[in-house]
């Protein structure tokens, strides 16, 4: 049996942040109940495609899925449980935010099978917090984060952001002290990125935001700080303690295969990768007629060298890097042939080899999008 990740998209929120362009709208209850009837319409239909698979990892993402009531929850995995085949012991992540939770729901994910939690927290300041548009505070951050402990969480993870409006680097080192003091197993932190149709798009001239050489500070910073006080770093923006890294994520980045349900979830099953759209009336009502159109990736048009550029975008956002021996396995051809260029950023300090494989020192990660474009075919 093979092995395979499921996600599954949550499109709802408390409210929208002032800088999100994640697909998700403002909760509703009744559209919440047609949706997750949809959702697990679309899981059985589909089922019989995945019989010979063991999903491995879960992921439920959003949106903000800990704003669905419980029974939702309920009848969501136990559709999951009942039509897809589970590794025992595998990993079940939901995502989470502050002011969502409470006890009853932690129990109620513990006793489905949920053992991994990822808190959208950002900011540990409440000015940031509102300046984002949050609908949580530093306090009810914490609240919720001991009460998962209590609750049996012990892999939680924390998402950060830096480069927000009017940070300072003593800022940033704030949120960073502060969020190393809980101690949680994975840390997550994103530079915050301005997308054209959100409020921060729309008002982006009138916004403070640092430079790139303080965004380069920050990012430096992240990195030391966070190895000296224990999480490694393993991508570009991922951190963990030891055995607790998101084996989910990872097969993202290490072209491994993975299905996701719901409005804007993308897939990449037998060799190709589709997605659906980001209209959740449509989705619910293909669904409902047993017909949700699959969007083509268009993997059929990708030439022999678009499939090794992916490939090796992929691996170098990893801090373990990429192996010319596994990529002349599989691609048939010699990876330093192919991407010469990427021997300068050695002498620069902006990659290393480490026991035969090419890696981005934390200066090349965060100047990768342009070495990227120097390196790869396109
Ligand atoms: S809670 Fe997350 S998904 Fe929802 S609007 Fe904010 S950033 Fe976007």
């Amino acid at each position: 049996m093979k092995n395979l990740g499921l996600y599954i998209h949550i499109p709802f929120c408390v409210k929208k942040c002032d800088y999100c362009d994640f697909y998700s709208l403002c909760h509703n209850y009744e559209l919440e109940v047609e949706y997750i009837n949809a959702l697990c319409s679309h899981i059985k239909a589909e089922a019989h495609l995945y019989k010979d698979y063991n999903f491995d990892t879960i992921f439920i993402g959003g949106g903000t899925p800990s704003v669905l009531n419980l029974e939702s929850f309920e009848k969501l995995v136990n559709c999951i449980k009942k039509h897809l085949k589970l590794t025992q012991g595998g990993e079940f992540t939901i995502e989470a935010n502050p002011g969502t939770l409470s006890r009853e729901k932690l129990e109620c994910y513990r006793k489905n099978g949920i053992n991994r939690l990822s808190i959208g927290l950002q900011s540990t300041s409440n000015k940031e917090l509102a300046v984002l548009g949050r609908i949580h505070t530093f306090d009810e951050f914490g609240e919720s984060y001991y009460l998962a402990r209590e609750c049996g969480f012990d892999n939680i993870s924390v998402d950060i952001m830096y480069g927000l409006p009017n940070q300072a680097l003593d800022d940033f080192k704030k949120t960073l002290d502060h969020v190393c003091e809980f101690n949680p197993e994975h840390i997550s932190a994103y530079c915050l990125k301005i997308e054209e149709n959100t409020p921060f798009g729309k008002r982006q001239d009138s916004l403070s935001l640092p430079s790139d050489e303080e965004e380069y500070e920050m990012y430096m910073t992240l990195c030391s700080i966070l190895n000296k006080k224990g999480w490694s770093q393993y991508e570009i923006s991922n951190f963990s303690k030891e055995n607790r890294r998101s084996n989910h994520n990872l097969k993202y980045w290490q072209s491994e295969e993975y299905i996701g349900f719901g409005p804007s979830a993308h897939s990449f099953f037998n060799g190709k990768r589709y997605f659906y759209s980001k209209d959740i009336k449509q989705y619910i009502k293909q669904a409902n007629n047993g017909n949700v159109v699959r969007i083509s990736e268009d993997e059929e048009g990708k030439t022999h060298i678009d499939k090794m550029d992916e490939y090796v975008l992929l691996k170098l956002r990893l801090s373990d890097g990429i192996s010319p021996a596994e990529f002349e396995q599989r691609f048939g051809k010699s990876f330093l042939s192919e991407y010469p260029n990427i021997e300068k950023y050695i002498k620069s300090d902006h990659v290393s080899i480490k026991n035969g494989f090419y890696s981005f020192t934390p200066k090349g990660f965060f100047v990768s999008n342009y070495i990227l474009t120097d390196i790869l075919h396109f």
